[in-house]
């Protein structure tokens, strides 16, 4: 049975500190198993979207298959420990934002994770509100930064106020209207399937009802107006490209 996707309503979208603009993609690597649930239902809760992978080689496939704005890693892991896979990823040239989180706490594992190239350092057990903060700290440094205006000359969609313009009127989205709708609008005139869909807006292990990308759809068209997104029958849907 398909589980009916969490709603992410427009009040939480607006609660201030933990607002998040743009529907980031998180990468958590974590083997302990409560310490991953909490984490990710604490992400989700602030709309990020996660994928949940517990040891070194799936973290380093994810980071090749994917593309995130920011991985939490566990330096104590199976396969490859944290430190050999942050390692890796910066051998790959990847600039991908790392927050390494593990309960090691001498200052010599401190000091190794940010040689290798981490990004912040977490120490274990930690306050859900301090990762939360320093998550939120690590995307606003340059280069991780909201990406600039989307647009295909009818609908532009503007990362950092969740706003789509379209003829003059300006329309609010929620989390998961604004991330479908900027999927649509990075390849104007593309079709994307619904599995491309809902790979942009949930993370591998949420479960989505089968009809959540239509009533996304649904939403958008309401709010922009009904010729915003093109339904290609049986295909998938897309956004024109510009004239
Ligand atoms: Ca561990």
């Amino acid at each position: 049975m398909m589980a009916r996707p969490e709603p992410v309503s427009d009040a939480k979208i607006d609660a201030g500190e933990d607002t998040v603009r743009k529907q980031m993609r998180v990468l958590l690597i974590e083997d302990d198993r409560m310490v991953g649930a909490a984490v990710v239902q604490a992400l989700r809760d602030a709309a990020y979207a996660v994928d949940w992978v517990a040891d070194g080689a799936s973290a380093l496939e994810a980071a090749e298959a994917e593309t995130y704005d920011l991985a939490l890693l566990d330096l104590g892991l199976p396969v490859h420990d944290g430190r050999e896979v942050l390692q890796r990823l910066r051998q790959n040239g990847r600039t991908l934002p790392v927050i390494v989180v593990t309960a090691r706490d001498g200052v010599d594992d401190r000091i190794d994770g940010l040689d290798l190239g981490a990004d912040d350092y977490m120490v274990k057990p930690f306050e859900i509100r301090e990762l939360l903060a320093r998550i939120r700290a690590v995307l606003r440094r340059p280069g991780s930064g909201a990406p600039p205006l989307l647009s295909n000359g009818i609908i532009s969609l503007d990362p950092a106020t969740h706003e789509a313009h379209r003829d003059g009127e300006t329309s609010r989205l929620t989390a998961r209207e604004f991330a479908l709708l900027q999927a649509l609008l990075t390849r104007p005139g593309a079709i994307l399937s619904r599995s491309d869909l809902e790979r942009h807006i949930y993370g591998w292990n949420e479960e989505v009802e089968s009809n959540a990308i239509e009533f996304l759809i649904h939403a958008i068209r309401r709010k922009i107006g009904p010729s915003a997104i093109r339904n290609v029958r049986g295909v998938g849907w897309m956004v024109d490209r510009a004239s």
